[in-house]
């Protein structure tokens, strides 16, 4: 069981990473594909407007006047810088009454989000007949000769090259020449807060996703800490089961060799023997209902304690207890009793309050005290009783578990200290229906105390 589970948690924990991983892969292709599909439909939304005869018209206005200019330029009349300013001049012209065409027919399209477009000349360049190129002006992706709405090269994604070709006139000292104008534009988009418009759009289901792998932490969760709890049930109860019988087995046995001797012993036998028999017999059965009724009455939860409550007056009930406690100690163990209190009282059951305490005091003797020391003195409204022992001592990791029903610490030498794990439990559940709390200070091979509080009746003063 122990190995199973050391398997299944670094097994569940695999398979939790995988199917992070799985969906984390899921989100990232939904992603992709949520944006390729935007693209496409961007992409088309734009061809469309981009190629309507409006739109065309425009171009023309500026390549016109892009023809125009050039004459003067190829007769030697005009700078290129001059013929690039002019253009540039002539789009900055047209390019409001532009955006605005683009943004109202783009409107129609209904692609949820805000595209800007815009069209750059990058390169104009003239071909001589054998193909010889004057460069006249190249342009970047983030140059501010454009159509459109500038934006940053980075957040521009290429949507076309197109390339528009004019035979051109050259006319010089040395005669007439047909030169090829070749114009390229470039045209980019951009698309306002695309990340978090894409990571909205998502949001319902990176949500999703969330709650079922957080429900799937939470049930894996749920369930190792049930199997853990399961395991240590049926350890306890195995446990439980093994002390009971070896605890049954001694009076059985004595029991039956009583009988077997009772048997063989005729009436003619002396009288003293056979009391004696007898004896053995008697006591032997009050051990086993000793036995029995401890199982039945200290496995009871402090809910179902029966108790007949009444005033009891700290102090003497205390001193009686620990005095005749005291007399059935074997003489190699020293019980201290100080006992700090006058007239206080609590309000409680004597048997199941005393019967409390002697199981502690059994405890320890039965863990290797030699020397025990009782205090008890009133605190903050409760009468504090402290049971000291130098024995044995309980680990930490032990000491919030001694409560539990059944539970017994020492396993590996559980036959030197016989018990059933029943007696800090009914302790405690007796503490519990008096409103109390108990408390375990211990260190091993040290010594513990056991520190009990119950709430102290309210003087009537
Ligand atoms: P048990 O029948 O085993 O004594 P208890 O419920 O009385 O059952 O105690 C639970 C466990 O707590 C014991 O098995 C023992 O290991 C530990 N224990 C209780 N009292 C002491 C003590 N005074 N010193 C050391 N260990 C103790």
């Amino acid at each position: 069981m122990q190995s199973k589970l050391k398997l299944l948690i670094p097994g569940a924990i695999l398979t939790l990473l995988a199917l992070t991983s799985i969906q984390g892969y899921l989100i990232y292709n939904s992603y992709e594909l949520q944006r390729k599909t935007y693209l496409t439909d961007a992409r088309s939304a734009i061809a469309s407007v981009y190629n309507s005869p409006q739109i065309d018209s425009t171009f023309w206005i500026y390549r016109n006047h892009f023809l125009d200019q050039l004459k003067p330029f190829l007769a030697g009349e005009s700078s290129k810088t001059q013929l690039i300013d002019g253009l540039a001049t002539k789009m900055d012209e047209i390019n409001p009454a532009f955006v605005n065409h683009f943004a109202s027919s783009l409107k129609n399209k209904d692609l949820g989000l805000k595209v800007n477009l815009k069209i750059i000349p990058s390169q104009i360049v003239l071909l001589d007949s054998l193909g010889a190129a004057d460069t006249i002006y190249l342009g970047l992706p983030d140059s501010d000769m454009l159509l459109g709405t500038p934006f940053k090269a980075e957040e521009g994604i290429l949507i076309n090259n197109s390339s528009w070709r004019q035979d051109i006139d050259r006319i010089d000292a040395n005669g007439k020449y047909i030169e090829t104008l070749d114009f390229r534009t470039s045209v980019y988009m951009s698309i306002d807060n695309w990340e978090s418009a894409m990571f909205r759009s998502m949001l319902g289901l990176f949500i999703a996703v969330f709650i079922l792998l957080f429900s799937v932490v939470l049930l894996l969760l749920y369930s190792i800490k049930n199997l853990i709890k399961q395991k240590k049930l049926a350890d306890i109860k195995t446990d439980f089961i093994n002390n009971i019988t070896h605890e049954l087995k001694t009076p059985l046995s004595t029991l039956a060799i009583a009988t077997k001797t009772l048997a063989v012993q005729n009436a003619n036998a002396p009288l003293e023997q056979r009391e004696q028999t007898l004896a053995i017999i008697e006591r032997q059965n009050r051990r086993l209902h000793k036995l029995i009724d401890q199982v039945l009455n200290n496995s009871v939860g402090y809910q179902d304690l029966e108790l007949s409550k009444e005033s009891i007056l700290c102090q003497e009930f205390l001193s009686n207890i620990l005095n005749d406690y005291k007399l059935t100690l074997d003489k190699q163990v020293v019980l201290a009793i100080d006992i700090r209190l006058k007239d206080e009282h609590v309000n409680g059951d004597r048997f199941f309050l005393g019967t409390a305490i002697i199981n502690i005091l059994n405890n320890a003797v039965k863990y290797g005290g030699k020397q025990i020391s009782v205090t008890a003195n009133s605190e903050d409204g409760f009468l504090k009783i402290a049971i000291s022992d130098n024995g044995i001592g309980i680990s930490d990791k032990e000491k919030q578990l001694v409560f539990d029903k059944f539970y017994r610490v020492s396993q590996q030498n559980k036959h030197d200290y016989k018990g059933l794990g029943l007696g800090l439990f009914y302790c405690n559940q007796v503490v519990k229906a008096h409103y109390g709390r108990i408390e375990l200070e211990s260190k091993l091979g040290k010594g513990s105390t056991f520190l009990l509080f119950i709430p102290l009746k309210k003087s009537k003063s």
